[in-house]
């Protein structure tokens, strides 16, 4: 299995509009590991649309608790399970993502039961365990080193940047951010930076689109970073690929690539990416992975 990272869903934010694409999912395969970063509305689909086989799952990794980044866990894990899972599951998250987890399997207890029963299969709740972490090493197991960072995403304070180092080969995920220049330091020579991303000219019809106005401008702006800073992240940490993700907007006919790659090269002059729902990006390779597009 070579190195790859594929954006599932690319939008920042819960709502889905007619033909536009999916909340926050990316799959990372590295060092032979299956990784699921954040779990939002689309991610099975996404996976098997991609050629991943549900059996596969192997390590999930939630950045926060908002729900464009975790409705989709349980029905993730049991579309799996009723897909021939049979291999211990391992869901990172912050504190509140075993509650998350519990009240899934609570709530489908029923058909949980009557297939464990009825078809024979192992119990879900035995094969998947929950740890939630805060701030620096999560994970360091078999060659592969996961740590975090909390970043400036009011008003939910546990949400964490994720480091993901395997043989030399690295890729960071920012979660949602506000501008965090520390995340400079934390992302430092990084093969991929997947940065969240806002468009300023965006915001305003976006806003006028949602019918909460005033709130809706308010949190974006407090919580999230416009292209230009994720560039300056990009550009201060010497990151060698920079992903532009979470896009807001993400469906608005009148923003193109064109816009995003003009926002983000006032800051940033290296390799890029701007995301677009299972879009693959190849890693430590200098060709480009099939379906690879660069700017
Ligand atoms: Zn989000
Ligand atoms: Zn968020």
């Amino acid at each position: 299995m070579s190195n790859r990272l594929v954006l599932l869903g690319s939008k920042g934010g819960p709502a889905l509009r007619p033909g536009g694409p999916w909340p926050s999912s990316s799959l990372l395969e590295l060092g032979g590991r299956t990784i699921v970063v954040d779990c939002g509305l689309g991610i099975t689909r996404g996976m098997v649309d991609a050629g991943i086989g549900l059996k596969a799952l192997d390590l999930i990794f939630i950045t926060h608790l908002h729900s464009d980044h975790v409705l989709e866990l349980g029905p993730l894990i049991h579309t799996a399970w009723t897909a021939g899972l049979a291999n211990p599951v391992k869901v990172f998250g912050p504190p509140g993502t075993g509650y998350i987890w519990q009240h899934f399997c609570q709530a489908m207890a029923f058909d949980i039961e009557i297939r464990i029963v009825d078809e024979g299969r192992p119990d879900i709740r035995e094969l998947v365990s929950v740890v939630e972490f805060g701030e620096g090493l999560v994970l360091e197991e078999g060659g592969l080193k996961v740590t975090a960072l909390r970043v400036d995403h009011p008003p939910v304070t546990d949400c964490f940047a994720l480091r993901f180092e395997h043989g030399g080969g690295s890729v960071v995920f920012s979660a949602d951010t506000a501008f965090f220049p520390p995340l400079a330091g934390f992302a430092r020579g990084a093969d991929i930076l997947v940065h969240e991303a806002m468009l300023e000219q965006g915001i305003e019809r976006l806003v006028a689109k949602t019918g909460n106005g005033a709130r809706l401008r308010e949190h974006l702006l407090a919580s999230h970073s416009f292209a230009e800073e994720a560039g300056r992240i990009a550009s201060d940490a010497g990151v060698k690929r920079l992903v532009l993700n979470h896009l807001i907007p993400a469906d608005d006919p009148e923003v193109g690539e064109a816009d995003w790659i003009a926002a983000v090269r006032k800051t940033w002059t290296g390799d890029l990416t701007i995301a677009r729902d299972a879009l693959v990006v190849g890693l430590s390779c200098a060709e480009a992975a099939v379906g690879e597009e660069t700017a």
